[in-house]
């Protein structure tokens, strides 16, 4: 089990949700932490909690995933500050207004979730690269249940998930040995994404046990720390679509 004390942790979307508390699980084993989000404001309470849970420093950086640049710069800004990059945690993630397939006229208004679900994360990671295979790093993702089994409502969201977890399949492939890849499908959790959410997926939400925000957070941080693949959440596609399990 990998010992992450003063080991740098890179975290997108960490202000709020699972990102926040996967950042917290780090703290608790004396990670060195960089807090992206695009919501700058937001990182200041998440670094100070972070350090009080055990963290020995946090730096915050507000950037928007789905610009490249900006992923360049929160990766640069990382390493000329800590020296190193350990971990790389890929979570920022948006869903998108709810619409059927069929309803979509336009596509233009979902360009923004494949934008930051799945080029931010691509983005991250190859400027992360060369620094993690100096480290001998890894790169966790936030990918979803929703990758294996779409939910009605959120196509593009369902595809970006999708996307995300092929082309990381494909950076194993090619990494070999070199850098560790994290993959995590959480099932439904309780966070500002899904009560934005909320009537669409009530129907859902009735049917399964809504995950918390810090039990996720936890497990995947353990789970990267053992060096699994992949982490999931057995319970929520059984409750939801059981007639595919
Ligand atoms: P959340 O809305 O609470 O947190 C997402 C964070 O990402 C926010 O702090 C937001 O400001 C930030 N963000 C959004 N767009 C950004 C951008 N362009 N650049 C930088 N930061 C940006 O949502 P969450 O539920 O904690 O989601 C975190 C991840 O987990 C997402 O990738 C989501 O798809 C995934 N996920 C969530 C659930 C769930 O049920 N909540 C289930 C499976 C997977």
């Amino acid at each position: 089990k990998e010992n992450v004390a003063n080991k740098v942790v890179l975290i997108t979307g960490a202000a709020s949700g699972i990102g926040e508390q996967i950042a917290y699980e780090y703290a608790r084993r004396g990670a060195k932490l960089s807090l992206v989000d695009i919501r700058k404001e937001n990182l200041a309470a998440v670094s100070d909690k972070a350090r009080s849970l055990g963290s020995p420093d946090v730096t915050i950086i507000g950037a928007d995933v789905s610009k490249p640049h900006d992923c360049k710069r929160f990766v640069d800004e990382t390493v000329n500050y800590f020296g190193r990059l350990d971990h790389l945690v890929n979570n920022a993630g948006i869903s998108g207004r709810p619409v059927t397939v069929e309803n979509m006229r336009d596509v233009s208004e979902y360009t923004a979730v494949m934008d930051v679900n799945f080029w931010g994360a691509v983005n991250a990671t190859i400027y992360a690269i060369p620094h993690l295979k100096i480290s001998k790093g890894r790169v966790i993702v936030i990918a979803s249940v929703c990758a294996w089994f779409p939910l009605p409502l959120i196509s593009i969201y369902n595809a970006s998930k999708g996307a995300i977890v092929n082309f990381f399949e494909t950076l194993r492939m090619e990494a070999g040995s070199g850098i560790g890849i994290t993959i995590a499908t959480p099932g439904l959790v309780k966070t500002e994404l899904t009560l934005r959410a909320k009537c669409e997926f009530q129907d859902a939400m009735r049917r399964v046990r809504m995950g918390s925000a810090s039990e996720c957070g936890k497990a995947i941080v353990e789970s990267a720390c053992r060096g699994d693949m992949y982490v999931t959440d057995p319970s929520w596609p059984k409750a939801l679509f059981p007639w595919k399990i």
